[in-house]
């Protein structure tokens, strides 16, 4: 660690974090802002130029000379403008200004960022808006204010302002069924999140070889390796010296900017790891998630790797993804969905649990659509991630819990069996009530859920509103009826039971990844939307748009807008990963091959002529063998060709998302076939790019 600092001192030094408001700010000031970031009390817009003007000093301070609204808009990654903190006074000469008009509100031109129709390309005006509950830090000598990103008339342009909303709806929410429960004393709940990220770690040299991988973050080619992941040996394995500098390097950066990196280790496909940081407020944890994604990919360059954070880097080995951990919390720090030791008679906690397991079954299409991308297509139902079918996973005890409820029979607990391992040294423990499901969607794991579907690369913003919201609106449904019971707890052991059987059909504890599941799952009447084309669309329909306006979290435009974005998005990704499939094809596999043929039928010409009693099996069958590949994978060139260029001049978005998924995709996949095919029969130093062997084995 630089100059031997410890991880304290170093920990959150880039960040106007809590310490240093308090430290740096009137008291006044400081208070109502802490109030502010707690509880999500409107800002007094009065102290903006005192906030300001402290933070200027403690960023220049701190060596930095610009400051940037730092957003996020809906091309999935950040965004930022760097202005310098210079104010002209003449003679030549400045001085460093930063005003609370500067702070609070930003005018980016937004024209060319995505709005999904909800701007004309000519109303360019855009607004960022600071965000207060979010800390600002320096990067790269910039004080880095997270803002909210809208258009000039006022829809939200990113991801930040409708989570925002929707922490706002659940908190409400919440807080109503915490005081029929006779908590008067919380004024807030939270949203909690904790982002696990999946990634792999390529060398850069290798990386730089392979244009698929440069233009679409994954391999469109690549036949096996002899080794994938089959001996189970990558998983928690000891990192190599390499990966493990990495590490350090990482979570070092990371502790800089109060991101509380906590756990790393190797994941299950060779080349890929994870790192999870302690929960956060969603809204931060969020933030803090992207810079996360950001650093791994400028850390990895340091040490001459590649970041991959694409959902499925390569065929045939797990793809990675982000366990989307949530919880709430009161402002005095009590987790809402810790069952305690008797689950049964906790009937607050069951009331929560009841709203999330209703929100999840009805709002099982919004759940799917918030995690739909094509990178995400790759993973969802490849036995390795959760299938496309949202379900609950909960574990045996609360499973009994719920039995008991829907049947109105008594509640016979488990009880906790002590484990022995047998040997008289280690310490013995009390077992978990119940054991872990890997292959559910959406698990409850001791006080919290994991939301497994997110794919690696995804902002999970999307998928923290759809919770927020739809959790918000179960809780809300269950306040008007308890708040006007004559009878309390009949009322309420009513609500639960009806809720309980109503939705237990989203409940399935059995493995998510098999056939029976599928079957089992139609019969329940669950959605399984296969492809994100096929998700998309649940944004904008009826049930989901009542949704989010009657909770004000977003408006049908903004959702329709969204909508329109994603099917966007879908093509153009597709698009790109088709034209580098036919540029790699056309610029370097079929002349290597061609080449290569060219050289055998050189050898059984001068060979025979030489040795005229050989057979040349070995020429002429790889020959022969190549030649009818090579003729194959010009035919699927061409069928590529023509599908995408028919895809591509397809005019309504919907539709040409639909062609992408229904005849670019499989015409991807026939060349791809091929090529594989010829790969491991082409001498090494004449295939054009890295293998599979090469790269996931090669750091
Ligand atoms: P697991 O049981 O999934 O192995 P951990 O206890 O390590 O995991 O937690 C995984 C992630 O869940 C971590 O990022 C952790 O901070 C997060 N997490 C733990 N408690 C909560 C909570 N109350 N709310 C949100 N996230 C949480
Ligand atoms: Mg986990």
């Amino acid at each position: 660690m630089e100059n031997a600092k410890s991880l304290p001192e170093i920990f959150g030094c880039r960040v106007f974090s809590d310490d240093v408001m308090r430290e740096r700010l009137p008291k006044d000031v400081y208070r109502s802002l802490a109030q502010t970031i707690a509880t999500g009390k409107e800002i007094d817009a009065s102290i903006a130029g005192c906030v300001a003007n402290a933070m200027k000093d403690w960023a220049i301070e701190n060596g930095a000379t610009h400051y940037t609204h730092w957003f996020q808009p809906l091309t999935g990654v950040t965004a930022e403008k760097h202005e310098a903190f210079i104010a002209p006074i003449g003679n030549g000469k400045i001085i460093m200004e930063f005003s609370g008009k500067e702070l609070i509100k930003g005018e980016p031109d937004a024209s060319s960022f995505p709005s999904g129709g909800l701007r004309a390309t000519f109303e360019a005006r855009g607004y960022t808006a600071w965000d207060p509950a979010s800390y600002a830090f320096i990067k790269d000598g910039s004080l880095f204010i997270p803002t909210a990103f809208c258009s000039y008339t006022g829809e939200a342009l990113d991801t930040k302002t409708p989570l925002l909303r929707s922490m706002d709806a659940i908190s409400a929410a919440a807080l109503r069924i915490l005081r029929l429960f006779g908590d008067t004393e919380s004024k807030h709940v939270t949203a909690t999140v904790g982002a696990e990220q999946e990634y792999f770690l390529v060398d850069r040299e290798k990386y730089l070889k392979r244009p698929d991988l440069l233009y679409t973050g994954r391999t469109l080619f690549g036949a096996p390796a002899p080794k994938g992941q089959e001996l189970d040996d990558h998983y928690f394995a000891a990192p190599g010296p390499r990966i493990f500098s990495f590490m350090a390097e990482l979570d070092e950066e990371l502790w800089r900017l109060g991101i509380n990196a906590k756990t790393k280790h190797n994941e299950a496909a060779p080349a890929q790891h994870e790192l999870a940081p302690i929960y956060a407020t969603a809204n931060m944890a969020i933030d803090q998630n992207l810079l996360v994604m950001e650093y791994m990919k400028r850390v990895a360059k340091r040490h001459g790797m590649t970041c991959l954070l694409h959902e499925k880097p390569f065929a045939g080995v797990n793809g990675s993804g982000k366990h989307n951990n949530w919880s709430l919390s009161t402002d005095k720090g009590r987790n809402l969905f810790s069952p305690g030791k008797t689950p049964a008679e906790n009937k607050q906690f069951l009331i929560f649990l009841a709203a999330v397991v209703k929100a999840v079954d009805e709002y099982q299409d919004l759940l799917r659509a918030s995690i739909a991308s094509p990178g995400n297509d790759h993973r969802l139902g490849a036995c390795e991630a959760p299938p496309a079918i949202v379900s609950m996973f909960l574990g045996e005890e609360l499973d009994a819990v719920i039995d008991s409820i829907v049947s109105g029979t008594a509640y016979v607990g488990l009880g906790r069996a002590k484990m022995d391992l047998g040997v008289p040294s280690v310490p013995t423990f009390t077992r978990d009530t119940t054991d872990r499901n890997r292959t559910s969607p959406f698990a409850f794991t001791g006080n919290k859920f994991e939301f497994r579907m997110p794919g690696s690369s995804q902002n999970i913003a999307m998928s923290d509103i759809v919770l927020n919201t739809a959790v918000a609106d179960s809780l809300l449904a269950f306040a008007d009826v308890l708040e006007s019971a004559e009878d309390f707890d009949a009322s309420l052991e009513e609500l639960l039971k009806n809720t309980f059987t109503k939705h237990r059909r989203i409940i399935w504890s059995g493995n998510g990844y098999s056939d029976e599941w599928r079957e089992e799952a139609e019969r329940r009447g669950l959605l399984n939307l296969a492809t994100s084309v096929d998700a998309y669309p649940c944004l904008t329909a009826e049930k989901n748009v009542r949704l989010f306006t009657s909770h004000g979290v977003m408006s049908e435009i903004e959702l329709s807008s969204r909508e329109e974005i994603l099917f966007e998005n879908y093509a153009k990704i597709i698009n790109i990963e088709a034209l580098t499939m036919l540029e790699m094809a056309r610029r370097s596999y079929l002349p290597a091959v061609t080449r290569y043929t060219a050289e055998l039928s050189d050898a059984i010409l001068t060979k025979s002529a030489a040795l005229p009693e050989l057979s040349l099996r070995y020429e002429r069958e790889q020959l022969k063998t190549l030649g009818e590949l090579c003729e194959k994978a010009y035919d699927a060139v061409l069928t590529l060709e023509s599908a995408e260029a028919k895809a591509a001049a397809t005019e309504d978005v919907h539709a040409r998302a639909r062609a992408y998924a229904d005849s670019v995709r499989p015409a991807m996949d026939a060349l791809r076939q091929t090529v594989d095919k010829m790969e491991p029969i082409v001498p090494s130093d004449l295939w054009p790019v890295p293998g599979y062997g090469d790269l996931m084995f090669g750091v």
